[in-house]
């Protein structure tokens, strides 16, 4: 098996699921729908997404998703989309989005960050 930066097989970044009775769960979707993020791994962190806030039956405040498409259009576009934005995940407030949405947190001054690597062929 070849580590996931060296191989030119993306199979790993997307898949659709059309024996899901859900399918396709979000409207909007223009590229290939990519089922690999159903459950969104920024439920937790500060996000760019058009979420809305609602009140679970515990009493805690959550995001309703519905109309976020970010996870889903596209397998390479929502593979990159998750990976740039689990860079430095910063958990999620319990606020409301932002208009603009929230910007993609950036390394703490003084942290470098290396170059990416350069796949060849
Ligand atoms: S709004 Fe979109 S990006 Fe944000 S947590 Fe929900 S599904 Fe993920």
């Amino acid at each position: 098996m070849q580590p996931k930066d060296t191989t030119g097989n993306e199979a790993f970044k997307g898949f659709t699921n059309t024996a899901c009775p859900f399918h396709p769960c979000h409207a909007g979707v223009k590229r290939e729908f990519n089922c690999l993020f159903c459950y969104c791994p920024l439920i937790a962190y500060e996000c760019p997404g058009p979420y809305r806030l609602y009140t679970d039956r515990n009493g805690l405040t959550r995001k309703d998703c519905s109309a976020c498409t970010l996870p889903h259009d596209g397998y390479q576009q929502s593979w990159n989309f998750i990976q740039k934005w689990l860079e430095y995940p910063v958990p999620w407030k319990g606020g409301a989005q932002t208009e603009p949405p929230t910007a993609r947190p950036r390394p703490p001054s003084g942290v470098s960050v290396p170059a990416p690597e350069v796949r060849r062929g």
